[in-house]
Protein backbone atom coordinates (compact mmCIF):
# COMPACT_ATOMS: atom_id res chain seq x y z
CA UNK A 1 0.00 0.00 0.00
CA UNK A 2 1.97 2.97 -1.59
CA UNK A 3 -0.45 5.85 -1.54
CA UNK A 4 -2.76 5.78 1.72
CA UNK A 5 -4.45 8.19 4.23
CA UNK A 6 -4.42 8.22 8.38
CA UNK A 7 -7.91 9.70 9.46
CA UNK A 8 -6.73 11.20 12.98
CA UNK A 9 -8.32 12.70 15.58
CA UNK A 10 -6.46 14.94 18.33
CA UNK A 11 -6.69 17.48 20.77
CA UNK A 12 -9.16 15.41 22.69
CA UNK A 13 -11.14 15.09 19.63
CA UNK A 14 -11.44 19.16 18.74
CA UNK A 15 -9.56 18.51 15.32
CA UNK A 16 -9.32 16.08 12.69
CA UNK A 17 -6.64 15.54 10.91
CA UNK A 18 -5.81 13.51 7.81
CA UNK A 19 -2.06 12.42 6.73
CA UNK A 20 -1.44 10.96 3.45
CA UNK A 21 1.39 9.70 1.48
CA UNK A 22 0.62 9.40 -2.24
CA UNK A 23 4.40 9.55 -3.30
CA UNK A 24 3.40 6.52 -6.15
CA UNK A 25 0.48 8.45 -7.40
CA UNK A 26 2.41 12.12 -7.85
CA UNK A 27 5.10 10.11 -9.71
CA UNK A 28 2.46 8.24 -12.13
CA UNK A 29 0.51 11.72 -12.66
CA UNK A 30 3.83 14.23 -12.71
CA UNK A 31 6.72 12.33 -13.94
CA UNK A 32 5.73 10.23 -16.63
CA UNK A 33 5.06 13.79 -18.34
CA UNK A 34 7.26 16.45 -20.47
CA UNK A 35 6.36 18.88 -18.31
CA UNK A 36 8.14 22.15 -17.10
CA UNK A 37 9.12 21.69 -13.23
CA UNK A 38 6.63 24.15 -12.48
CA UNK A 39 3.77 22.48 -14.03
CA UNK A 40 4.77 19.48 -12.30
CA UNK A 41 4.62 21.12 -8.73
CA UNK A 42 1.94 23.51 -9.25
CA UNK A 43 0.05 19.85 -10.39
CA UNK A 44 1.30 17.68 -7.37
CA UNK A 45 0.07 20.13 -5.27
CA UNK A 46 -3.38 20.23 -6.46
CA UNK A 47 -3.68 16.49 -7.29
CA UNK A 48 -2.34 16.23 -3.02
CA UNK A 49 -4.97 19.02 -1.82
CA UNK A 50 -7.56 16.83 -3.54
CA UNK A 51 -6.92 13.46 -2.31
CA UNK A 52 -7.02 15.13 1.14
CA UNK A 53 -10.40 16.76 0.42
CA UNK A 54 -11.54 13.38 -0.81
CA UNK A 55 -10.73 12.17 2.92
CA UNK A 56 -14.06 14.24 4.05
CA UNK A 57 -16.50 12.57 1.75
CA UNK A 58 -19.20 10.39 2.00
CA UNK A 59 -20.82 7.79 0.14
CA UNK A 60 -21.16 8.74 -3.57
CA UNK A 61 -20.04 12.24 -2.59
CA UNK A 62 -17.82 13.86 -5.74
CA UNK A 63 -15.17 16.84 -5.54
CA UNK A 64 -13.90 18.65 -8.59
CA UNK A 65 -11.24 21.23 -8.17
CA UNK A 66 -10.05 23.84 -10.49
CA UNK A 67 -7.32 26.31 -9.99
CA UNK A 68 -7.58 28.89 -12.77
CA UNK A 69 -4.47 31.17 -13.09
CA UNK A 70 -4.59 34.70 -14.35
CA UNK A 71 -4.35 33.45 -18.03
CA UNK A 72 -7.68 32.34 -18.53
CA UNK A 73 -6.36 29.23 -20.58
CA UNK A 74 -4.21 28.00 -17.93
CA UNK A 75 -6.08 25.48 -15.74
CA UNK A 76 -5.36 23.06 -13.34
CA UNK A 77 -7.88 19.93 -12.53
CA UNK A 78 -8.37 17.00 -9.85
CA UNK A 79 -11.16 15.19 -9.62
CA UNK A 80 -11.74 12.60 -6.62
CA UNK A 81 -14.65 10.56 -4.84
CA UNK A 82 -15.38 9.16 -1.35
CA UNK A 83 -13.48 6.06 -2.33
CA UNK A 84 -9.96 7.96 -3.09
CA UNK A 85 -9.82 7.44 -6.73
CA UNK A 86 -7.86 10.53 -8.45
CA UNK A 87 -7.34 12.02 -11.30
CA UNK A 88 -5.58 15.14 -11.69
CA UNK A 89 -4.49 16.81 -15.18
CA UNK A 90 -3.60 20.09 -17.09
CA UNK A 91 -5.62 22.13 -19.49
CA UNK A 92 -4.31 21.55 -23.01
CA UNK A 93 -3.52 25.40 -23.81
CA UNK A 94 -1.33 25.24 -20.80
CA UNK A 95 -0.08 21.76 -21.23
CA UNK A 96 1.38 22.96 -24.70
CA UNK A 97 3.20 26.07 -24.02
CA UNK A 98 6.70 26.28 -24.51
CA UNK A 99 8.62 24.31 -21.93
CA UNK A 100 11.25 27.44 -21.68
CA UNK A 101 8.17 29.81 -21.18
CA UNK A 102 6.54 27.74 -17.79
CA UNK A 103 9.89 27.09 -16.18
CA UNK A 104 11.07 30.78 -15.98
CA UNK A 105 7.98 31.48 -13.64
CA UNK A 106 7.80 30.58 -10.40
CA UNK A 107 4.13 29.05 -9.28
CA UNK A 108 2.94 32.60 -7.81
CA UNK A 109 3.80 33.76 -11.04
CA UNK A 110 2.25 31.46 -12.65
CA UNK A 111 -0.91 31.95 -10.99
CA UNK A 112 -0.95 35.90 -11.20
CA UNK A 113 -3.07 38.30 -9.05
CA UNK A 114 -6.23 37.10 -10.79
CA UNK A 115 -6.43 33.59 -10.02
CA UNK A 116 -9.03 31.75 -8.10
CA UNK A 117 -10.02 28.73 -7.17
CA UNK A 118 -13.48 27.06 -7.93
CA UNK A 119 -14.79 23.74 -5.78
CA UNK A 120 -17.54 21.74 -7.49
CA UNK A 121 -18.96 19.34 -4.80
CA UNK A 122 -21.27 16.68 -6.07
CA UNK A 123 -23.76 15.65 -2.76
CA UNK A 124 -25.59 13.27 -4.36
CA UNK A 125 -29.35 13.22 -5.57
CA UNK A 126 -28.32 15.70 -8.25
CA UNK A 127 -27.07 18.48 -5.75
CA UNK A 128 -23.78 20.67 -6.64
CA UNK A 129 -21.94 22.89 -4.39
CA UNK A 130 -20.18 25.28 -6.32
CA UNK A 131 -17.40 27.45 -3.96
CA UNK A 132 -15.76 29.91 -5.64
CA UNK A 133 -12.28 32.36 -4.50
CA UNK A 134 -9.55 34.29 -5.07
CA UNK A 135 -5.87 32.98 -4.06
CA UNK A 136 -4.32 35.59 -1.98
CA UNK A 137 -1.35 33.65 -1.43
CA UNK A 138 -0.85 32.10 -5.16
CA UNK A 139 0.92 29.07 -4.10
CA UNK A 140 -2.69 26.49 -4.37
CA UNK A 141 -1.65 25.43 -0.77
CA UNK A 142 -2.50 28.41 1.32
CA UNK A 143 -5.19 28.89 -0.65
CA UNK A 144 -6.95 25.96 -0.51
CA UNK A 145 -6.72 27.03 3.70
CA UNK A 146 -8.32 30.70 2.50
CA UNK A 147 -10.67 28.67 0.53
CA UNK A 148 -12.14 26.57 3.44
CA UNK A 149 -12.32 29.35 5.68
CA UNK A 150 -14.37 31.95 2.92
CA UNK A 151 -16.60 29.10 1.34
CA UNK A 152 -17.33 26.61 3.67
CA UNK A 153 -16.56 28.77 6.97
CA UNK A 154 -14.63 25.83 8.52
CA UNK A 155 -11.05 26.58 9.95
CA UNK A 156 -8.43 24.36 7.69
CA UNK A 157 -4.83 24.20 7.60
CA UNK A 158 -3.24 22.13 4.21
CA UNK A 159 0.53 21.29 4.41
CA UNK A 160 1.85 19.68 1.16
CA UNK A 161 5.82 18.35 1.40
CA UNK A 162 7.36 17.31 -1.77
CA UNK A 163 10.80 16.13 -1.86
CA UNK A 164 12.66 16.19 -5.54
CA UNK A 165 15.80 14.25 -7.02
CA UNK A 166 18.70 16.17 -9.01
CA UNK A 167 17.25 15.62 -12.21
CA UNK A 168 14.01 17.30 -10.89
CA UNK A 169 11.37 14.27 -10.55
CA UNK A 170 9.53 14.00 -7.34
CA UNK A 171 10.37 11.42 -5.00
CA UNK A 172 8.58 12.07 -2.32
CA UNK A 173 4.73 13.09 -1.83
CA UNK A 174 3.44 13.88 1.64
CA UNK A 175 0.46 15.98 2.96
CA UNK A 176 -1.99 17.41 6.50
CA UNK A 177 -5.41 18.27 6.54
CA UNK A 178 -6.47 19.59 9.55
CA UNK A 179 -9.81 20.87 10.01
CA UNK A 180 -11.31 21.85 13.55
CA UNK A 181 -14.45 20.26 14.99
CA UNK A 182 -17.01 22.16 16.57
CA UNK A 183 -16.40 23.75 19.67
CA UNK A 184 -13.01 24.14 19.46
CA UNK A 185 -10.81 27.51 20.18
CA UNK A 186 -9.97 28.84 16.78
CA UNK A 187 -6.14 29.21 18.29
CA UNK A 188 -6.04 25.49 18.18
CA UNK A 189 -5.20 25.92 13.83
CA UNK A 190 -2.23 27.56 14.32
CA UNK A 191 -0.90 25.51 17.11
CA UNK A 192 -1.57 22.57 14.23
CA UNK A 193 0.35 25.28 11.84
CA UNK A 194 3.19 25.55 13.52
CA UNK A 195 3.73 22.23 15.14
CA UNK A 196 3.63 21.19 11.39
CA UNK A 197 6.14 23.99 10.23
CA UNK A 198 8.84 23.16 13.00
CA UNK A 199 8.77 19.48 11.77
CA UNK A 200 9.47 19.66 8.14
CA UNK A 201 12.46 17.92 8.48
CA UNK A 202 10.36 14.66 9.96
CA UNK A 203 7.73 15.40 7.07
CA UNK A 204 10.21 15.63 3.75
CA UNK A 205 13.69 13.64 4.72
CA UNK A 206 13.75 11.66 2.43
CA UNK A 207 16.81 9.05 3.56
CA UNK A 208 16.35 9.03 6.96
CA UNK A 209 12.45 8.23 5.55
CA UNK A 210 9.95 8.04 8.75
CA UNK A 211 7.34 5.16 8.56
CA UNK A 212 4.36 6.99 7.84
CA UNK A 213 2.21 5.46 10.13
CA UNK A 214 4.57 7.23 13.32
CA UNK A 215 4.27 10.67 11.95
CA UNK A 216 1.19 11.35 13.75
CA UNK A 217 2.70 10.31 17.41
CA UNK A 218 5.47 12.33 16.33
CA UNK A 219 4.28 15.38 15.60
CA UNK A 220 1.00 15.41 17.78
CA UNK A 221 0.35 14.56 21.54
CA UNK A 222 -3.09 12.59 22.42
CA UNK A 223 -4.03 11.62 18.58
CA UNK A 224 -5.70 8.47 17.69
CA UNK A 225 -5.63 6.87 14.47
CA UNK A 226 -8.89 5.92 13.37
CA UNK A 227 -9.56 4.74 9.68
CA UNK A 228 -6.38 4.26 7.69
CA UNK A 229 -7.33 3.48 3.90
CA UNK A 230 -5.78 3.50 0.18
CA UNK A 231 -5.81 5.87 -2.07
CA UNK A 232 -5.05 5.21 -6.20
CA UNK A 233 -4.74 7.29 -9.41
CA UNK A 234 -7.38 6.31 -11.60
CA UNK A 235 -8.32 7.95 -14.93
CA UNK A 236 -11.68 6.14 -15.15
CA UNK A 237 -11.13 6.98 -19.14
CA UNK A 238 -13.04 4.24 -21.48
CA UNK A 239 -12.96 4.08 -25.78
CA UNK A 240 -16.28 5.22 -24.89
CA UNK A 241 -15.08 8.25 -24.29
CA UNK A 242 -12.95 9.22 -27.00
CA UNK A 243 -15.51 8.63 -29.94
CA UNK A 244 -16.76 12.32 -29.44
CA UNK A 245 -13.07 13.15 -30.52
CA UNK A 246 -12.88 10.97 -33.23
CA UNK A 247 -16.21 13.09 -34.54
CA UNK A 248 -14.09 16.17 -34.33
CA UNK A 249 -12.03 15.04 -36.74
CA UNK A 250 -13.10 16.12 -40.60
CA UNK A 251 -15.26 13.67 -42.61
CA UNK A 252 -12.47 13.04 -45.24
CA UNK A 253 -9.63 12.28 -42.86
CA UNK A 254 -11.92 9.61 -41.26
CA UNK A 255 -13.09 8.17 -45.03
CA UNK A 256 -9.08 8.84 -46.15
CA UNK A 257 -8.05 6.47 -43.05
CA UNK A 258 -10.91 3.76 -43.33
CA UNK A 259 -10.35 3.28 -47.27
CA UNK A 260 -6.59 3.00 -46.60
CA UNK A 261 -7.23 0.28 -44.26
CA UNK A 262 -5.64 2.39 -41.44
CA UNK A 263 -6.14 2.72 -37.53
CA UNK A 264 -6.67 5.55 -35.42
CA UNK A 265 -4.82 6.02 -32.48
CA UNK A 266 -5.94 8.56 -29.43
CA UNK A 267 -3.99 9.35 -26.51
CA UNK A 268 -5.71 9.95 -23.39
CA UNK A 269 -4.21 13.45 -21.89
CA UNK A 270 -5.03 12.20 -18.34
CA UNK A 271 -3.30 8.94 -17.62
CA UNK A 272 -1.31 8.22 -21.06
CA UNK A 273 -3.87 5.74 -22.10
CA UNK A 274 -3.69 4.67 -26.18
CA UNK A 275 -7.05 3.91 -27.87
CA UNK A 276 -7.09 2.22 -31.35
CA UNK A 277 -9.94 2.68 -33.50
CA UNK A 278 -9.90 -0.06 -36.30
CA UNK A 279 -10.72 0.98 -39.91
CA UNK A 280 -13.97 -0.71 -39.58
CA UNK A 281 -14.72 0.97 -36.61
CA UNK A 282 -14.08 4.40 -38.06
CA UNK A 283 -16.35 3.45 -41.17
CA UNK A 284 -19.43 2.42 -38.91
CA UNK A 285 -18.87 5.77 -36.99
CA UNK A 286 -18.78 7.60 -40.57
CA UNK A 287 -21.86 6.11 -41.61
ZN1 LIG B 1 -7.26 8.17 -19.22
Amino acid sequence: MNNYILKTLAYNKQVRIFFMENTDMIKEICNNKNISNTLKTALGKTVSIGTLISATLKGNQRVSIKVNASNSQHKIFADVDSMGNIRGYISDALLNEPLDTINNLSVEELIGDKGYIQVMKDIGMHSVFTGVTDMPYRNIVDDFSYYFKQSEQTDTFFSVNMVYNEDNEIILSRGIMAQLLPGAPISLIDTIKEITFENQLILSNFNDRKNFKEIPHLLFRDIEIVEQYPVQFLCGCSKEFFYPMLYSLNREELVDAYKSEKSIEIVCNVCGKKYSFSPQEIKNLVQ
